[in-house]
C-alpha cells in the first residue's frame, strides 16, 4: 500500500507510538476506542435497574422429603442424615445421634434432641434424663436392650440445649417420618412438646399427655419428658399412669 508519509515522518510516528507504550501492530487501520464506547447503546432504565439474577432458592423441607423418600433402610437413613447439609445444627455438634435400642421393637420412643452427654456419646438418652427413661421403661418390663427402639426429632445437639427452631423441626420431620416407617413399631411414645409437635403438629403436653393420638398411621402416647420429671417429681404419678396405659395396649396385642 502507498503511504502518504515520507520515510522519516513514518519512522518518527512509529517511535512516538512505541514511546507511548504500543508494543504490537494488530490491525492495518487504527481504532479509536473512545469513539466506539460513545457509540454503544445506553442501557435502558429498566436494564440499569434490573438486579442480577438470584440463585435458585432451595426449600430444605422439600429436599429432606426427596431424600427421605429414596432411603430404603435404617443404615441408609443414617447416612442420608449425616450428609444432609441444610441444618446448621450439624456444624456445631460433635456427633450425629441417630438411635439406640432394638430396631423393629414394638415400642419406639421419640425424644426431642441430644443434650451434652448424647452429643459426646452419639447415642440418645444416655444422660440423667435417659437413666430415668430406662427406669420408667423397666417398670413396665421394657428395655432398650430387648424391646424398645429410641430416637429424637433432631439428630444434632442444639447450641446450649436451646429449643429447636420451627424451621429445624420442619426440615427434620420427613426423616423422622421415614424413620418411623422403617422401624415400623406398633406404638410411638412422644416425649414432651417438641416430639408432639413433630409427630402430630400439636403442643401443650399437660393437656395432651395420657390420651392416645395418631401419627403416620401409628398410635402415639404423649408423655411428660423425663427431663421435666426430674425437675417436677410430683408429675411422675401422671407418667406412671401413662406407662400403665401403654402396657395395657401392648398386652392387648
Ligand atoms: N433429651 C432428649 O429429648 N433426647 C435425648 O437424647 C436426651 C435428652
Amino acid at each position: 500500500m502507498e503511504s502518504a508519509l515520507d520515510y522519516h515522518s513514518a519512522r518518527a510516528l512509529l517511535a512516538w507510538q512505541i514511546e507511548l507504550g504500543a508494543t504490537d501492530a494488530i490491525c492495518d487501520a487504527p481504532v479509536n476506542r473512545y469513539e466506539l464506547e460513545a457509540r454503544q447503546p445506553k442501557p435502558t432504565a429498566r436494564q440499569a435497574e434490573a438486579p442480577p439474577p438470584k440463585p435458585k432458592e432451595v426449600d430444605p423441607v422439600e429436599v429432606a422429603r426427596d431424600i427421605a423418600r429414596g432411603v430404603r433402610d435404617l443404615a441408609g437413613l443414617k447416612t442420608a442424615l449425616a450428609q444432609f447439609e441444610h441444618c446448621d445444627l450439624r456444624k456445631g455438634a460433635r456427633n450425629l445421634v441417630f438411635s439406640d435400642g432394638k430396631p423393629g421393637a414394638r415400642v419406639m420412643v421419640i425424644g426431642e434432641a441430644p443434650g451434652r452427654d448424647e452429643d459426646l456419646e452419639g447415642r440418645p438418652f444416655v444422660g440423667r434424663a435417659g437413666q430415668l427413661l430406662d427406669r420408667m421403661l423397666a417398670a413396665i418390663g421394657l428395655s432398650r436392650q430387648d424391646n424398645v427402639y429410641i430416637t429424637n426429632v433432631l439428630p444434632w445437639r442444639p447450641p446450649q440445649n436451646r429449643d429447636p427452631l420451627p424451621a429445624e423441626i420442619a426440615m427434620m420431620t420427613p426423616f423422622l417420618e421415614r424413620h418411623v416407617a422403617l422401624a415400623n413399631p406398633d406404638i410411638l411414645i412422644a416425649m414432651g412438646n417438641i416430639s408432639c409437635d413433630a409427630l402430630m403438629g400439636k403442643r401443650g403436653i399437660t393437656r395432651l399427655r395420657g390420651t392416645w393420638g395418631e401419627a403416620w398411621g401409628k398410635p402415639v402416647m404423649p408423655m411428660f419428658h423425663p427431663a421435666y420429671l426430674l425437675r417436677q417429681p410430683l408429675q411422675k404419678r401422671a407418667a406412671w399412669s401413662d406407662l400403665l396405659d401403654i402396657k395395657s395396649r401392648l398386652d392387648a396385642g
